[in-house]
């Protein structure tokens, strides 16, 4: 059907996509833990997975795309007790926050949205076919952790033994464990304990671990066996490699043909995490950028690469992503349908294929840009909306993107503007006239003028 490639972290290798069905693909992807903001890191991982799942349905599959909601856990209960409030209200308010955000961005709601506390009866009966095998023990603490030792593959994923994986591990003492890797897949519920996060079993009260929660989930909706299990990188180890025992423990064959991990979001080259305090949210950004400006920002880079995130990327952005709209001011494609025999339509499909590899498919779109701002071809102008349009950019017209994302006078416009006169005076002393013409006309398009000094400074004005 297609010749889609996709690098498969369990085999550490890009392979040729072979779905288990034909014509259908069934996606899981791990989503939010809901108990506050998204951020910019999460807005990384719904993207990349976004844009698979429209590929794959361009490419003409008929997709299954799961992506879970985590409204059990740690974080939650403590946020909650913290507010004063239940955890179903905590978790609804920010699943609404969540989808703003998302539709703000263009990611596309997936087929499935599973809650964890919706799956607790099927989390119960995979337990109990662990414990059935050997592979499941409740500890002196009351909780039933998954016994590691049990399971020969253990460590597959992340390509380590379980003797490297241990070194790490510190043997916690209160833990009713066997093994410091063993993982909980029901804790006992403590007294102190709201009462609505406390489900009975035959271990007692108590409440799903996380890992089990997407076992549990992605068997029941996409079967024993799936296509495409992904994830932020971050999860490879531990959570990702507890899901493998888990489910191929309990069902004794594979669980997953093709994992699939995004890489991290660095702000100015450091790793963003809540420690660090240089976390943004997506609302954050809202507020200063443009939402597409941000899905280009994003799609730039390869989704394994990390995404190095700061203002200057994200002007940057909002200048390329305006030469693109200003190639099709003032032509309307031809009404035809995409043709995908064209040269460029072929180069982006290629690119595509190859491992989801956005940023070769926009230097194809900035390439239709150029040929359209030479012949203003309605049938050139129509390939450029409509590849754009398979991965969720230049829906709007170039008037309504300027008004929205240039067009206000705010400061960080400015910026964009000094971004986009500073590289228009490297591109002259480079005698890169062309480069500096093209930036002059953009920047005129935004209703930018640009006066040049004599001393080789620029000062610009608003028209
Ligand atoms: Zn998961």
């Amino acid at each position: 059907m297609s010749n889609l490639k996709i690098y498969n972290t369990l085999a550490r290798d890009k392979q040729t996509f072979v779905p288990m069905e034909a014509g259908k693909v069934r996606m899981y992807v791990c989503g939010m833990t809901i108990y506050d903001y998204c951020h910019i890191g999460h807005a990384r991982m719904m993207m990349a997975f976004d844009v698979m799942y429209r590929w794959l349905m361009a490419s003409g599959y008929d997709v299954t795309y799961a992506r879970n909601i985590t409204d059990i856990d740690d974080k939650i209960i403590k946020r909650a007790v913290e507010n004063g409030e239940t955890i179903s209200q905590l978790t609804t308010r920010f699943t609404k926050y969540m989808d703003e955000d998302t539709g703000a961005l263009g990611i596309l709601p997936p087929t499935l949205v599973p809650r964890a506390t919706e799956y607790v009866p099927q989390m119960l009966a995979l337990i109990e076919t662990l414990e059935s095998k050997d592979l499941a023990y409740q500890g002196t603490d009351g909780d039933v952790n998954y016994a590691v030792r049990n399971f020969p593959n253990y460590g597959r994923l992340s390509g380590k033994s379980l003797d490297d994986l241990r070194a790490g591990e510190r043997v916690d003492v209160n833990t009713g464990k066997r093994d410091p890797l063993d993982f909980v897949l029901w804790k006992a519920s403590k007294e102190s304990e709201p009462e609505e996060v406390k489900w009975d079993s035959k271990w007692g009260k108590g409440r799903p671990g996380w890992h089990i929660e997407c076992s549990a989930m992605c068997s029941a909706l996409l079967g024993e066996q799936f296509d495409i299990h992904g994830g932020g990188a971050d999860l490879q180890f531990p959570h990702h490699e507890n899901e493998i025992a888990q489910s191929e423990g309990a069902f004794g064959h594979a669980m997953v043909n093709y994992w699939v991990h995004n890489g991290f979001v660095r702000v100015d080259n450091e790793k963003m995490s809540k420690s660090l305090g240089n976390f943004f949210t997506i609302r954050d950004v809202l507020k200063k950028y443009d939402a597409e400006v941000i899905r280009f920002f994003i799609l730039r880079a390869h989704y394994r690469s990390p995404l190095n995130y700061s203002d200057a990327h994200l002007d940057d952005a909002r200048v390329a992503l305006t030469r693109l709209y200003t190639a099709l001011d003032g032509v309307e494609g031809d009404g035809a349908a995409l043709d995908w025999q064209e040269p460029h339509a072929a180069r982006f499909a290629e690119a595509m294929d190859d491992d989801f590899n956005t940023p070769v498919a926009l230097a194809v779109l900035f390439d239709l840009a150029s040929e359209l701002n030479r012949s203003k071809s309605p049938a050139v102008a129509r390939q450029l909306k409509g590849l754009a349009d398979v991965i969720g950019l230049l829906a709007r017209t170039p008037q309504q993107f300027r008004q929205a994302a240039v067009g206000d006078a705010d400061v960080s416009g400015d910026a964009a503007i000094d971004a986009a006169i500073a590289r228009r005076i490297e591109a002259k002393k480079a005698r890169n006239f062309a480069a500096s013409d093209q930036i002059r006309a953009e920047l005129l398009a935004a209703g930018i003028i640009l006066e040049d000094k004599p001393d080789g400074t620029t000062n610009w004005r608003r028209a």
